[in-house]
């Protein structure tokens, strides 16, 4: 009568999945990804994990720690000492903690988003990560917003959805989010950024950019935050009831 638990101590097993109710929302930058994804949160009474705030928390040490963005060994070893923390918060956010330093402001800079996909693209870092968010879906539920959510972090994800828009539209969403946060924000220089960082995440070897086979693919372009978000309810209620 040897009922054993398996143990997985690779990254390279599939992931546990049997309690846990997983959205997975992927697509480039500026879809309205973020937005989107704590709001659905909100709505169906999930926890909300910003992967690419873990991302940018890594690529924060790699820059503290002088390495070259060259250097990938370097940047291996930068993200294997650092002890990244997502932690929620009340308001269904959540806060990202570098080394115990809560590092959500400065992981949104220039510096950091002109960075990360270098960081990103290493695939120990990926290995690194991809464990810690499985972790923090083990017996959950939750909305898992990135780039290989449901292609890779979580192929048996309950619901996949990807969101794109053109690169205006995304870059115009930026620029606003900048503009609103009292940021410095140029137009052509912020479309410039989308692109370069879209083009390097769904080119990179590991883990690119791209939705799962099975993904509901929704445009955002001309689509206003609460058309989706009730596209994106409705889909989750039907797939996975209402949690409340
Ligand atoms: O979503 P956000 O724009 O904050 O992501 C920052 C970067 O983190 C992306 O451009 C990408 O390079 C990386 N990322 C990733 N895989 C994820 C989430 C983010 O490679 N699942």
């Amino acid at each position: 009568m040897t009922d054993s638990p398996t143990s997985q101590s690779s990254s390279n097993v599939a992931p546990v999945e049997e309690n846990s109710r997983v959205v997975a929302i992927d697509g480039p930058a500026g879809t309205g990804k973020s937005t989107l994804s704590k709001m659905l949160a909100a709505q169906v009474g999930a926890h909300y994990l910003d992967t690419g705030a873990m991302y940018r928390a890594a690529t924060l040490a790699v820059l503290d720690a002088d390495v070259s963005l060259e250097d990938s060994r370097g940047i291996e070893a930068a993200v294997a000492d650092a002890t990244i923390e997502l932690v929620p918060t009340a308001d269904g956010r959540s806060r990202v903690y570098l080394d115990g330093v809560d590092v959500s402001g400065p992981i949104r800079t220039d510096r950091v988003t002109d960075a990360v996909s270098a960081v990103s693209a290493v695939p120990a870092v990926r290995t690194k990560l991809v464990a810690l968010q499985r972790m923090h879906a083990e017996g959950a539920f939750v909305v898992v917003e990135g780039r290989d959510i449901g292609t890779v972090v979580f192929p048996d994800a309950d619901v996949k959805i990807f969101l794109t828009a053109s690169p205006q539209a995304r870059a115009q969403r930026r620029h606003q989010q900048n503009l609103g946060a009292g940021r410095d924000s140029d137009f052509d220089a912020v479309l410039a950024s989308v692109n370069r960082r879209d083009h390097l995440d769904s080119t990179r070897a590991v883990s690119p950019l791209r939705a799962a086979p099975d993904a509901v693919v929704v445009d955002t372009s001309d689509l206003s935050i609460d058309e989706v978000l009730s596209t994106l309810t409705a889909l989750v209620n039907d797939r996975i009831g209402v949690q409340r």
